[in-house]
């Protein structure tokens, strides 16, 4: 990748947790030349996100939407895309497999499984024992910003990283209430955003103001949800207000395209 990229240096982030990744990923790279480090970062959610990972490594800040990664001379790879990519260019590989991880206290064996994609959740279960107690929600991806799925009859794809059947001790049932303004989750908001007014604005259908509210910058953390005392699903409506904009962003640029199309006949 630094190759095709041309890109002078590679960082390789694990977080402190993760002692025999770490080990191995030094010994992997003992001898190679080059500008190649293993940066260790301190357990911190969300560190995955491209602009927390890049701050923490190579302590460069990522401006808001539109900029990318790449105007700060990064590029931001999962070890298994960067694996992928391996396959494809080196041996020809497609993407055929990914790891998917089983868990949740409902699970009678959690596993990390090695499947195709395309396998049926139902058959990731049946491999780890099937559960020992009827689940009360089963999400696809992580707890944070995983999606409640109501059925296992649902093919894994090349994005489907977790499967998490939670008992019903695990589960807790509530309904949205009116912001107290409490200020937590603009405590908790890793982007600095004021999530209460994003929700404000979209429970109001007020996509412009949660717009002006840089919405775009959410990384759909779910931190701020995590913590409202009024469980607003405040998540939900950044995620309601971003796929409005792109739409119309994506609406604005195909009546221009168009329009372009028609001067030039
Ligand atoms: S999901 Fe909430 S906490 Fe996370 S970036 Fe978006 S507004 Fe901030
Ligand atoms: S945490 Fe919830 S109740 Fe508190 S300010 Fe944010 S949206 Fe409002």
């Amino acid at each position: 990748m630094r190759k095709i990229l041309g890109m002078p240096a590679v960082r390789i982030a694990i977080e402190a947790n993760k002692p025999e990744a770490i080990a191995a990923m030094e010994a992997a790279f003992a001898g190679i030349e080059g500008n190649v480090e293993i940066v260790v970062l301190p357990v911190l959610y969300p560190q995955g996100s491209e602009k927390h990972q890049i701050y923490a490594t190579v302590k460069r800040i990522v401006p808001e939407p539109p900029a990318l990664p790449i105007d700060v001379g990064c590029v931001v790879e999962n070890v298994g895309t960067v694996a992928a990519i391996a396959d494809a260019v080196e041996l020809g590989e497609p993407l055929l497999e990914r790891v998917t991880t089983v868990s949740g206290d409902a699970v009678a064996e959690p596993k990390n499984i090695l499947a195709p994609t395309g396998t049926k959740y139902s058959d990731l279960l049946a491999f780890c024992g099937g559960v020992k107690e009827h689940p009360a929600k089963v999400i696809s991806g992580g707890t944070m910003m995983g999606f409640a799925v109501s059925s296992l009859d649902i093919a894994t794809t090349k994005t489907t990283s977790g499967l998490l059947f939670l008992s019903p001790r695990r589960v807790f049932q509530y309904s949205s209430q009116a912001c107290i303004n409490c200020g937590r989750c603009l405590r908790a908001c890793p982007m600095n955003l004021n999530p209460a007014e994003i929700s404000k604005a979209m429970e109001a259908d007020d996509v412009k103001s949660a717009e002006d509210a840089h919405v775009m910058s959410c990384i759909e953390c779910g931190a701020c949800s995590f913590g409202c005392p009024a469980y607003r699903t405040i998540t939900q409506f950044c995620r309601r207000a971003k796929n409005s904009i792109r739409a119309r962003i994506a609406a604005e640029r195909a009546a221009a395209a168009a329009a372009a199309k028609q001067c030039k006949q």
